[in-house]
């Protein structure tokens, strides 16, 4: 393991007044952006630390000329690599799993200097990335393999399905996990023969950055992976614009527009996108479990997490009890902009999502809804510091009980049945995640398959499900299209392609035999067909 890289100019410790600000080693900006395709002369974008507010570095940004440059030259790279061996691909991610571990400590800091999280959450992204890369590494050659399928007519037709690389697939990525969310869908789209064209968020491109080089240390061939810089609808929309295949991930109103235009064009695209996810308490809980995961599910990226909880659905027997143990810890929760692990929430990312917060805590207690735990901004913390919330009474007048607030805000709702809690659960124009917990497995089973989204979670929050690389993930209704993860999560990335050969005989009538005689011998081959149970 490498040492940590950034500096922090003096001790930064909890709760203290005007957190330290934080230096970049030397250098290392002006590194990372030469991976950025962008004029010469180009004009910069600042990156800020949301600890502090503080200034980090400039990138440059990148031109829809520097758009169509990326392209050119990922289209041009992308037959060579797709040329390579599907072991050879995956050798690379195995090679990109152990720099990532190797170089975590840096990575660490700079997930959390970008995003404002704890160290802990941020290590939730190293886990994903190495899981991702090792899932696919190993499992690749299976799901894109030939695959010899039923042909018309049995021995006579021999059918294979291939998968093709789609081409250049664009992908542009959200701010709230800048390692994980900017690198683990183009590790698929590679494996699968692709180039890629990739807009980080600007908030997070420090961290995409290094995980790119990381990328290219592995051995990734120069030209196949493109970075461009910009804002989302300038330069995000350019990227997916010219994709031969949209890799999409943000809140569900852009994500309406970016399908908009892929439909526009014919092109298929994968949208991960908002949720308003739900967790069950149900009344045989443990629920000293459920409070400690509530809280790490509800919280963690101070809820800058697409699949994080915001409904919090107690059957009426426990819910008290429940309270009690789940209020007491967010109470207690350490909030903190350290490079050091220990604190429980971070900060928020920007103004904007502090705004975004404040205005549903403020709508709902003006309405009437009661604070059980929090309830404000932390100012002297960092500037986008807003305290884990915990609200009760929460009505349809309130925005926070059906739009998604993306941050440390969850409200409670008391059920008197599982039937109800399935209701509620559903109750949501989103699909993407939920948790049941539940001491008796088999029922909590069956309650996950009532309820309309994505991923459920028995006896965990979120984690259990998205860290399952080998089985699909992404949103159902208004959450999305397309999973992310599993099959599913590369062969979005091909197009299919059947290939049947006719041997010995056409499937039409042959020279000589009346159509109406080669039309019954079909008869008769269909029924034995049948008879022989042939699918
Ligand atoms: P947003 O839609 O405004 O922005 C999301 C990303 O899309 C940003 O990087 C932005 O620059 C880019 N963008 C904006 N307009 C674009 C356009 N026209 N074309 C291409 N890209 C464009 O959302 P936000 O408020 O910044 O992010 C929070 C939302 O993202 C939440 O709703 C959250 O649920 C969702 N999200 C979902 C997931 C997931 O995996 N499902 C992950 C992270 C965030």
């Amino acid at each position: 393991m490498t040492e940590s890289l950034v500096v922090p100019t003096e001790s930064s410790a909890s709760q203290k007044p005007s957190p330290a600000p934080y230096v970049l080693p030397a250098g290392l900006a002006e590194r990372l952006a030469r991976r950025v395709v962008a004029p010469a002369r180009a004009q910069t974008q600042p990156c800020v630390t949301p600890f502090t507010g503080g200034h980090l570095a400039d990138l440059p940004a990148s031109t829809i000329d520097s758009v169509d440059h990326a392209y050119r030259a990922a289209g041009e790279a992308q037959p060579r690599w797709a040329a390579q061996s599907i072991a050879d691909r995956a050798r690379m991610l195995l090679r990109l799993h152990d720099l990532v571990l190797r170089h975590q400590d840096e990575l660490l800091d700079l997930i959390q200097l970008e995003s404002g999280k704890t160290r802990r959450q941020a290590f939730e992204e190293v886990l994903d990335v190495v899981g991702v890369c090792r899932h696919y590494a190993r499992k690749a050659s299976e799901y894109l393999r030939p695959r010899k399928r039923l042909g018309a007519i049995p021995v006579l037709t021999q059918t294979v399905e291939l998968r093709h690389p789609k081409g250049v697939v664009g992908v542009v990525a959200p701010w709230n996990y800048p390692l994980s969310m900017s690198i683990t869908d183009i590790i698929p789209a590679l494996l699968a023969g692709n180039a890629v064209v990739v807009r980080p968020d600007e908030k997070a491109a420090l961290t995409a950055l290094r995980s790119f080089e990381l990328l290219d240390q592995a051995g990734l061939p120069e030209g196949v992976l493109q970075v461009v810089l910009g804002d989302g609808p300038t330069i995000g929309k350019a990227v997916l614009d010219r994709a031969d295949y949209v890799m999409y991930t943000g809140s569900t109103r852009t994500g309406r527009s970016v399908a908009r235009d892929a439909a526009e064009r014919l092109i298929g695209a994968s949208l991960e996108l908002g949720g308003k996810n739900a967790m069950y308490v149900a009344a045989d809980a443990n629920l000293k479990a459920a409070a400690d995961c509530a809280v790490r599910s509800v919280f963690s990226s101070a809820g800058q997490l697409c699949v994080s909880i915001e409904r919090l659905v107690l059957h009426e027997e426990i819910a008290q009890e429940f309270l009690t143990h789940f209020v007491t810890k967010v109470r207690d929760m350490r909030l903190g902009p350290d490079l050091a692990w220990g604190n429980d929430m971070g900060s928020l990312i920007s103004q904007q999502q502090l705004d975004r917060v404040t205005a549903h805590v403020e709508d709902a207690r003006s309405k009437g809804a009661s604070v059980l735990a929090g309830g404000r901004a932390r100012p002297e913390i960092g500037p986008y510091f807003y305290e884990p919330t915990v609200l009760e009474g929460v009505t349809a007048t309130m925005a926070c009980r059906d739009e998604e607030t993306f941050g440390p805000l969850v409200s409670v709702y008391r059920v008197s049945t599982d039937d109800e809690a399935v209701e509620l659960a559903n109750d949501t124009s989103y699909g993407l995640n939920a948790s049941v917990f539940t001491q008796d497995v088999s029922r909590g089973r069956a309650l996950a398959a009532r309820i309309k989204a994505g991923t459920v979670n028995v006896n965990d929050g979120y984690i259990a499900a998205w860290a399952s690389n080998g089985a699909p993930m992404g949103g159902m209704r208004q959450s999305g299209v397309g999973r992310r993860h599993g099959a599913e999560g590369i062969h979005k990335y091909t197009e299919v392609q059947t290939v049947a050969v006719q041997h010995v005989m056409p499937i039409a009538p042959v020279k000589g035999v009346p159509e109406k005689v080669w039309a019954r011998g079909m008869v008769l081959a269909l029924k034995a067909m049948k008879a022989g149970g042939l699918s």
